[in-house]
């Protein structure tokens, strides 16, 4: 008795289905489909890819470079992810690995794929409208929580002033030590 190949292929895991060719997959290819199995963790519920902060993967016979932008500079969940991204990776037989950040242009709530929308509604997240459309109902899909470090004297002691700085997409905070004002560019 065989068993029906087709139900091998589909269904068994979360992971979108591969683009459907009639060539073998290539090791690029194989690259990101290890890529769709590693999960945001802020939001896990989406993929690295879902999430859009794979901007590029080269396979090589050398191994396989691949660049992020994490989802804000400084977001302590950035080593998590090259961390999982890496181990992604070698466990395909794509290794050495080599994970590089790219922090310009920044990441935006724009660069999450349509399946990753449809997998936040699922999981009953309002998805995010356009980034930065002042004036619009810009919806954070995640809130800091923690208190922010000052940038000019690295103090944890800082407070919220407003939920908006000089664009929508930036809350304004004041350091209490140094009494210095400075902006955060929220994860939208
Ligand atoms: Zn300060």
């Amino acid at each position: 008795m065989s068993i029906d190949s087709t139900l091998r292929l589909v269904g068994l895991d979360s992971s979108p289905p591969l683009e459907v060719s009639n060539t073998a997959p290539t090791r690029t290819d194989a690259a990101w489909a290890a890529l769709h199995t590693v999960p945001d963790p802020e939001v896990p519920v989406l993929s690295v890819c879902d999430l859009g902060i794979v901007r590029e993967v080269h396979v090589s016979e050398h191994g396989t470079e691949v660049v992020l932008t994490p989802t804000y500079s400084g977001c302590p969940a950035t080593e998590v992810i090259a961390a999982s991204v890496r181990a992604a990776l070698l466990h395909a037989g794509l290794g050495p690995v080599t994970v590089l950040h790219r922090l310009a242009p920044a990441w935006t709530t724009d660069w999450i794929s349509a399946l990753g929308r449809e997998r936040l509604l699922a999981y009953g997240i309002a998805t995010p409208g356009p980034a930065c459309a002042v004036g619009e109902g810009v919806t954070p899909i995640r809130l800091n929580l923690h208190r922010l470090r000052c940038p000019r004297c690295d103090s944890a002691n800082t407070e919220r002033l407003s939920a908006f700085g000089s664009t929508a997409c930036k809350a304004l905070h004041r350091c209490l030590d140094c009494r210095e004002p400075f902006e955060h560019f929220k994860a939208i």
